[in-house]
């Protein structure tokens, strides 16, 4: 499950009701109080906590199946890391916010003939489509390039229906399921399906063959080219007032020694998966192991990253 959110919680919820074997979740945020009005997985008291969703998503599936593994992952999918991350997968389910992953991931699973359903849901409308990763069409086909994030709609900026995204998530689930249990793979590759919810608008759109450079001629720009080792994680969080800063040591932090470094400074909390320090300020530094911030308070990425060096170092 890449990402847990709207779609990837409620995803990852049908397929462990139906007993897949394994379940590994990755999401590199925490869960916040707007999520809670379509991310049904999680809990006011999660909200409370601002605790990572890997790591809440993880303890309620367990409550819900716990006779299948899980496998929670509190970071930021990297070119550098996916392979990792997805090593054992047979499938992946597209749960993500952003179109620089879903491009990663596309060229991971061309590399690896790794099959894979995208979902995307804005307003009361959505998409869903299947990648078998043994070529043609493949999501580049569908997406040649990732638009500049100006000129796209965000949940944050346009809104979205808790009914639509539990929708787009079921029919994820579905696709899983079918690619998991079907002995017979299908001779053509489905459509995409784009769905308004709204106008009850249903469209079936066949992906044109032409040539495409990830698929046709095999580059894969943002696993091993130019794209990936440019892609600077540090970002501002739509609509959260945070932004997420990426230090220059990604080895696992030691979290304890920084927790008692930090205890001086402010309210310090601490789990397994990230230490977060409480300034006296507006400001909060929520800091997993693999060198990543969340900086809330600011939506100024300059202010965060001297928050960061400040606090963090490096
Ligand atoms: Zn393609």
């Amino acid at each position: 499950m890449l990402g847990c959110g709207a779609l990837g919680s409620v995803a990852a919820e049908i397929l462990a009701r139906a007993g897949v074997g394994t379940l590994t979740l990755i999401d590199r945020d925490t869960v916040e109080w707007s999520n809670l009005q379509r991310q049904a997985l999680y809990t006011e008291a999660d909200a409370e906590a601002g605790r990572a969703k890997a790591d809440a998503a993880c303890e309620h599936l367990k409550t819900i199946n716990s006779s299948i593994t899980y496998h929670a992952h509190a970071v930021d999918v990297t070119a550098e890391n996916i392979a990792e991350l997805l090593r054992d997968a047979d499938f992946v389910v597209d749960g993500s916010d952003n179109f620089g992953i879903r491009f990663l991931l596309n060229d991971y699973s061309l590399e690896r003939s790794l099959p894979w359903v995208h979902g995307g849901c804005l307003g009361a409308t959505g998409q869903v489509a299947l990648f078998s990763g043994m070529g043609q069409p493949c999501f580049r086909c569908l997406v040649p390039a990732p638009p500049d994030a100006a000129s796209v709609e965000t949940c944050e900026t346009a809104g979205v229906v808790g009914a639509a995204t539990h929708s787009i998530a079921s029919l994820e689930a579905m696709e899983a399921i079918r690619h998991l249990t079907m002995p017979e793979k299908p001779a053509a590759p489905p459509p995409v399906l784009s769905l308004d919810f709204w106008n009850h608008r249903v469209r079936q759109i066949k992906i044109p063959r032409s040539r495409c450079p990830a698929c046709s001629d095999g580059h894969r720009d943002f696993l091993y080219g130019d794209l990936a080792a440019a892609a600077d994680r540090s970002a501002v969080l739509c609509g959260r007032n945070a932004v997420q800063v990426q230090g220059e040591n990604r080895n696992k932090l030691d979290l304890v020694h920084m927790a008692e470094r930090w205890q001086t400074l402010g309210a310090v909390d601490q789990n397994a998966f990230f230490v977060r320090l409480h300034l006296p300020d507006q400001y909060s530094v929520t800091l997993f192991r693999d060198g990543r911030a969340i900086i809330t308070g600011t939506e100024d990425l300059s202010a965060a990253r001297s928050l960061y060096a400040r606090y963090v170092g490096g």
